[in-house]
């Protein structure tokens, strides 16, 4: 049994074509149809024989309902700033978020790469429910080109920063990232993959990309959260397998070999990690680092007490960081309106996932 189409470069596909019994330049027409034209189905793609296609409708491929590898839309939820959230449904029955924000002139898609997750981080809708699964490359793919489609407009930039943990799918992220450039005509530096941090992990994922993609020029962006490893643990339980010490310097190789600065996500919980003390903490562990700090303003979630701080309090810790010399910006909440915290649409919509609204 092989995989589905999407996720496959141009030779590949003229290779696959042949071994199917087609001339090579049928590879280049799906190649087209697939990327440009955004195919569903193989019953789309009319310029194949109609023989060939009935041959492969008889044989369909590992992992998906058909040749393509497109997913379906179960639901859509769009808030009134136009950032757009699907829930999308898997051959096998389960569902999965991606979000595309759309800002000046910018179009953003916010992929999963897992279905749930296991890192079970306090704050976070995804982790209440574990791990389902991963994804595979063309389920990873499929998000984009479902975001293009529902907004129609192309994405400049992709950040992996919906459901499930990156580094626990490194060779189906780094294989979505390798398509989405080559195929799909992405600049790699367009791309942000965002970890919470597995233990030995990320000089896999530096050597691997390096490898794979010839270059490892996409963001890494690493969810830090707290100043401290007591205060992590508390936040992300798993955190006790991978001391802070060991996630930076972990951070530092990767910067050696890749020469890209990493980005630091902290997550701002009203009176949890959001005091004077927390910002100097930081400071004082980030110094001398090839940086930057995006601070996140806590999205309530149904599950937990935590708060959501002041805009003062966001302001007066991310003006402490700046006056210790640290590069800082603030994440501007988009969508509040739409389930705008990771896993919270499909925790809202489990058990009843019929499609609830069925776009034209
Ligand atoms: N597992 C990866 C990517 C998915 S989460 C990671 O942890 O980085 C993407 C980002 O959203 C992370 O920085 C995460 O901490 C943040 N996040 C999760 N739940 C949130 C919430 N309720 N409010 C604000 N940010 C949240």
């Amino acid at each position: 049994m092989a995989a589905p189409l999407l996720g496959m470069g141009r030779s590949a596909l003229e290779q696959w074509a042949e071994q199917h019994g087609q001339a090579a330049f049928r590879g280049r027409q799906l190649h087209d149809w697939l990327y440009a034209k955004g195919a569903r189905s193989l019953d789309q793609v009319s310029v194949l024989p109609k023989a060939f296609r009935e041959q492969l409708a008889s044989q369909p491929p590992e992992g998906a309902a058909d040749w393509i590898g497109r997913s379906r839309e179960l639901h859509r939820s769009v808030a009134r700033d136009g950032t757009t959230k699907l829930l999308l449904g898997t051959h096998d029955g389960l569902s999965l978020e991606t979000v595309g924000i759309p800002a000046e002139g910018r179009l953003t898609v916010c992929v999963s790469s897992q279905v749930g997750c296991p890192m079970a981080c306090r704050f976070c809708a995804t982790g209440k429910g574990g791990l389902q699964r991963s994804l595979a490359v063309h389920e990873i793919v499929d998000q984009v080109l479902c975001v293009r489609e529902v907004m129609d407009q192309r994405p400049s930039h992709v950040v992996f920063m919906g459901m499930g943990e990156p580094l626990l799918n490194i060779e189906a992220v780094l294989a979505a990232i390798d398509c989405l450039c080559t195929d799909l005509g992405m600049a790699q530096r367009q791309i942000t993959v965002s970890t919470v941090g597995v233990a030995r992990t990320l000089p896999q994922l530096a050597e691997l990309a390096l490898q794979r993609l010839g270059r490892a020029q996409f963001t890494l962006a690493v969810s830090l959260h707290a100043p401290d490893q007591a205060l992590r643990e508390q936040l992300i339980p798993t955190a006790h397998a991978y001391p802070i010490e060991a996630l930076l310097e972990d951070c530092r190789r990767y910067v050696a070999l890749t020469g890209r600065r990493v980005s630091f996500e902290y997550i701002l919980l009203g009176g949890l990690n959001d005091q004077p003390r927390h910002a100097k903490a930081l400071a004082q562990l980030l110094r001398g680092f090839q940086s930057h700090v995006n601070l996140i303003p806590y999205n309530p979630i149904a599950e937990e007490e935590f708060q959501r701080p002041a805009p003062a309090a966001v302001d007066a810790f991310r003006r402490s960081l700046q006056e210790q010399h640290v590069a800082v910006s603030v994440r501007a909440s988009r969508g509040l309106d739409a389930d705008a915290a990771c896993g919270q649409l499909r925790r809202r919509l489990e058990g009843s996932l019929e499609p609830v609204h069925s776009p034209a």
